[in-house]
């Protein structure tokens, strides 16, 4: 018997072409359709999550402009989250690698 899988962690990550690629420590190979991401962009205002005070934002539904799919950098957050820059300037959203490994839209991820 194994133990438990530590949680997967990218070992690199870049925007090609309408894609991020992640690729992870064990090996595994992530292709996320950027206009995908940012429509499930995790920040309270773009998901409408409650903020730190119960509150629920009820602001304007997000404007998307075709910048608005493009990442102009991301960042890693300690070692546990990728914060992307989108060429719209947006970069609230805090992707956790659990997240994003989460959300992977490989046939394989899909089918488990
Ligand atoms: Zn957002
Ligand atoms: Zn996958």
């Amino acid at each position: 018997m194994n133990p438990p899988d530590p949680m997967a962690s990218p070992s690199s990550w870049q925007p090609l072409g309408e894609f991020l690629v992640v690729v992870w420590d064990d090996g595994h190979e992530s292709y996320y359709p950027l206009e995908e991401l940012r429509r499930a962009c995790p920040c309270a205002g773009c998901s409408g999550e409650p903020d730190l005070f119960g509150r629920l934002s009820v602001g304007p539904k997000p404007q998307y402009l075709p910048a608005s799919f493009q990442i102009r950098s991301i960042n890693p957050i300690g070692n546990y989250a990728l914060q992307p820059t989108w060429m719209d300037n947006h970069s609230y959203g805090i992707w956790t690698f659990e997240r994003l490994r989460a959300i992977c839209p490989c046939q394989e991820c899909r089918s488990s």
